[in-house]
């Protein structure tokens, strides 16, 4: 199946009751054969309406931030674990997130991407399968199978609250510092099945 082929079969997904408020699910954008992966949670209001992720004021500043580690959407691949809007933006539920977090999988199968970077707590868990607070994770590599987990804060924290706006610019330094070393998925930093 192609990463093509895979949104499509999603257009019309009711296997949770997420698809009874959403106006349309947002799969997913960017470069397919892209070696860096964005993944945040779930759409909001204006991602519900465009069907694109991250167009809101946080897909703003998260565009600034890609352009200050040398970066462009064009670039990388961006997704989130979640397809569809939960209503009035509330937390997907767990049941929600096991349903659709295996089409997340599928992306990062197909992309093939060496470096994930988890916007938010919330992504950082579900690619991590660990219930470990984002603070203590953030601006670090991970290595899971043959791709790197690179945690960093979401874009919307920081507008929510604009004392994480210095430490999310910090998480780009560091991923720009990172990214500028090449790392080969050679020397696990921690090795975990994600798929398995
Ligand atoms: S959230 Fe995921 S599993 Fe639920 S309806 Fe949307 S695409 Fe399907």
């Amino acid at each position: 199946m192609t990463l093509q082929e895979l949104g499509h079969s999603l257009k019309d997904c009711q296997r949770c009751r997420l698809s009874s408020g959403r106006t349309q699910v947002v799969f997913g954008t960017g470069n397919p054969g892209a070696s860096i992966m964005f993944v945040g949670e779930a759409p909001g209001f204006y991602e519900d309406k465009q069907g694109v992720p991250f167009v809101g004021a946080a897909g703003k500043l998260l565009n600034e931030l890609l352009e200050s580690a040398g970066l462009s959407r064009t670039d990388i691949y961006i997704a989130n674990v979640i397809k569809c809007r939960p209503p009035d933006n509330r937390d997907p539920l767990p049941d929600e997130v096991e349903t659709c977090k295996p089409f997340l999988f599928q992306q990062i199968e197909l992309i093939k991407p060496k470096v994930v970077c988890t916007l938010g707590n919330f992504a950082m868990q579900t690619l991590l399968g660990k219930k470990i607070g984002i603070m203590k994770m953030r601006g670090q590599a991970f290595q899971v199978q043959d791709f790197f987990v690179f945690p960093m804060l979401h874009p919307a924290a920081a507008l929510h609250q604009g004392s994480l706006n210095e430490p999310l610019r910090e998480d780009f330094r560091k991923l720009k510092a990172f990214l500028d070393r090449q790392p080969e998925p050679t020397t696990p930093i921690e090795q975990m099945n994600l798929f398995g």
